[in-house]
């Protein structure tokens, strides 16, 4: 480790009170070097000046005197400036201990002969400020200067200035354990003091790894997904930005793929929200065991998951490495002990070409996700520029839709039905227009599809059942057969749960009698929950209203479930009528419908007859009821008037 030492010599307090709060042991350690440095330096600088007079005194040469005096001032040097080194604590140490023990051995080298006794009280003193450092270097080379010159002494007495004789030797044996034992006390003391501190120190340690476990553990909070595990969106969002930093300059290509599960809303509402939970954690666990080791897989919320592929791969290996995490989805998933099927749509946009920057590579992502669920969910869809053009005009249109409503742009025609028995009009079918102030008048088909998927059409709707209310009442004042006006309903209104009491609320309201109003339906409000959609439909039958179903022919159709639904009318679709001149199959599966039908009790309405054929066809073969264009098309409120003044 370390230490962040600049030259800037501090006074005896300051560094005792350094001491006293460092906050890392390292720092204590430094610290006290730095004390001791400060304390033996000024030592070798008198030492330095005694050697002058000691030298002069005892008549050495000038050049020793010299050449030791320079010796003790290098030596203080070294000791005090090592200390404030910005390098290793250790080596610091070893520096001073050097020195120090230099200083050791040339003040024993110069002084033994003439200051005897003396001379070892200055070790003493060494060795004790020695043995009260905490680090062991000092005191081993403290040691080792002592054993060289004290072997040295030994064996060289006879001829050097040592003069040994047995009493010096007792003295030299007892002064050395008493050294010995002093220090040991000392330093036995010092390190109880010590103890305390670096109990402190470890507590912090203990309190900095705690700290820094606490900031992994919410960083895992902060960035995976805490039911699946999963990055989460913050991470999805940061890995991708990254992923276009490292790759804006280079325009080195990769994808982001979004992946959503199809139909899990229904999931969440038939099973519930624990197998929905179940389905998102094992669909995460399928995508992490399947990707690429280089890519990454993370929730954004909800069924959305993400995949960036942080590779360079051509189109080609993108969608087969697409399709075999598709693939994925194949086998089912097993909740609560049932086996559920599970298909995902997916979207794919690559960077640099779909777009540059994360939040326009992300919408494009979920642009190519979105169509890819429009045509039909359960597939692949790369990201093409046209895509962004229809999400455009649709949000266009939305913003045009609300404003309609306010702004009451809205219409409604009639489309006569004609009995083919009592060959005359038997009721009317409501169709509606917006005349749109920018665009002129747009069909239904043209915003109806919008209006459901934003939740607009349960506003739409309940205006036209105001209006045909309006309607009936206003033609039975002149129109003297019995009649009814069918309202087209949407799937989306049906699930509404407040349709039934909106429906009764708007009929007591404007006392319409509801044999009057027939509501058309169809067939993809039974998919789900056939038993729930026919309680509904018995509850507003009982209600009085007359119940048909729409587009027959088109969804499901299945002639079996017929017999379960209380309905009292089908419409045959447009496209059986189309088809009644040329095709001789349809021509007896037209047939086969109708006779079925009767038998269910129903009558049955032929819609979009456009020709005589199709009209003798029909009458040949019981058909209840026609419309079309061949009779008559879609009316406003002032032919429709004319047509029934006339009406004989
Ligand atoms: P739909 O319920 O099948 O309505 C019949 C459509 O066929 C109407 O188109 C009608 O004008 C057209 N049509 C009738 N006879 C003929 C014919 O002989 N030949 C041809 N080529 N077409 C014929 P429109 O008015 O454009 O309505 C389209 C669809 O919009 C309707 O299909 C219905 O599903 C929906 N729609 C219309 N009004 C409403 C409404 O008030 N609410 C809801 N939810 N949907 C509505
Ligand atoms: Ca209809
Ligand atoms: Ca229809």
């Amino acid at each position: 480790m370390k230490s962040k030492f600049l030259f800037r010599p501090l006074s005896l307090t300051q560094i005792i009170e350094r001491i006293e709060y460092s906050e890392s042991y390292i720092d204590f350690k430094n610290y006290e070097n730095i004390l001791f440095s400060s304390v033996v330096a000024p030592m070798l600088i008198l030492a330095s000046i005694a050697n002058i007079f000691f030298g002069f005194f005892w008549g050495k040469s000038l050049q020793s005197i010299l050449i030791f005096t320079f010796s003790f001032l290098l030596y203080s040097i070294g000791i005090f400036y090592s200390s404030y080194l910005n390098i290793n604590y250790k080596y610091k140490v070893h520096i001073s201990s050097f020195f120090s023990f230099l200083a050791i051995s040339t003040t024993i080298y110069l002084y033994y002969e003439n200051m005897g006794f003396l001379l070892w009280f200055i070790i003493f003193i060494i060795t004790i400020l020695a043995t009260t450092r905490t680090d062991k270097t000092l005191i081993i080379y403290t040691i080792a200067g002592y054993i060289m010159l004290f072997t040295k002494s030994f064996f060289k007495q006879a001829n050097t200035y040592v003069k040994f004789d047995y009493l010096f030797f007792i003295v030299l044996v007892i002064m050395i354990i008493f050294i010995i034992i002093s220090s040991l006390i000392i330093n036995v003391l010092y390190r109880r003091i010590l103890s305390k501190k670096i109990a402190r120190y470890n507590d912090l340690l203990n309190q900095k790894e705690e700290i820094k476990e606490s900031h992994e553990k919410l960083k895992q909070i902060a960035y995976n997904d805490s039911l699946t595990g999963l990055p989460n969106r913050k991470m999805v969002l940061e890995q991708l930005n990254t992923m276009i930093n490292l790759n804006s300059e280079t325009k080195t290509p990769f994808a982001m793929v979004f992946v959503d599960l199809d139909n899990f809303k229904r999931i969440n509402d038939t099973l519930g929200h624990f197998a929905g939970d179940e389905i998102l954690c094992q669909v995460s666990n399928r995508l992490k065991s399947i990707i690429d080791s280089h890519d990454l897989v993370g929730r954004l919320g909800g069924d959305e998951l993400a995949l960036l592929i942080r590779r360079n791969i051509t189109d080609k290996m993108l969608l087969s490495y697409i399709e075999k995490i598709s693939s994925t989805f194949e086998e089912p998933f097993e909740i609560q002990g049932k086996f559920t099927k599970i298909t995902a749509s997916f979207g794919i946009a690559t960077f640099p070409y779909d777009a540059e920057t994360g939040n326009d590579l992300l919408k494009a992502a979920d642009t190519a996700m979105y169509k890819s669920k429009e045509l039909g969910k359960n597939t692949i869809q790369f990201y093409q520029k046209e895509m962004k053009k229809n999400i455009l005009l649709k949000i266009e249109l939305e913003n045009r839709l609300i404003h309609g409503i306010k702004n009451k742009e809205f219409f409604l025609e009639y489309q006569p039905f004609y009995d083919t028995k009592k060959e005359h009009i038997v009721g009317f079918e409501a169709l509606i227009r917006w005349n749109s102030p920018s665009h002129g008048i747009l069909s239904p088909a043209n915003f109806i599809p919008i209006a459901e998927e934003t939740g607009l059409i349960d506003e739409i709707g309940k205006w036209v059942i105001e209006e045909v209310c309006k309607k009936v009442i206003e033609i039975k004042g002149y129109f003297e057969r019995p009649f009814v006006i069918s309202i087209n309903v949407s799937p989306v209104q049906i699930k509404n749960r407040n349709f039934l009491s909106q429906i009764k609320n708007i009929v007591e309201n404007t006392g319409v009698d509801p044999s009057y109003l027939e509501f058309e339906i169809t067939e993809s409000i039974f998919i789900h929950n056939i038993e729930a959609a026919i309680e509904m439909i018995k509850e507003m039958k009982s209600f009085g209203f007359r119940i048909a179903l729409d587009d027959f022919g088109t969804g499901y159709s299945s002639l079996s479930y017929l017999t379960k639904l209380p309905i009292d009318t089908l419409k045959i679709d447009k496209s059986f009528i189309d088809n009644l001149n040329t095709d001789d199959k349809k021509n007896s599966i037209v047939g086969s419908i109708i006779s079925l039908v009767h038998n269910l009790d129903m009558k049955v309405i032929a819609e979009g007859v456009e020709n005589d054929f199709q009209m003798n066809f029909l009458k040949n073969e019981s058909c209840d009821i026609i419309q079309g264009f061949l009779l008559s098309h879609p009316l406003g409120d002032i032919q429709m008037h004319r047509l029934l003044c006339n009406y004989k």
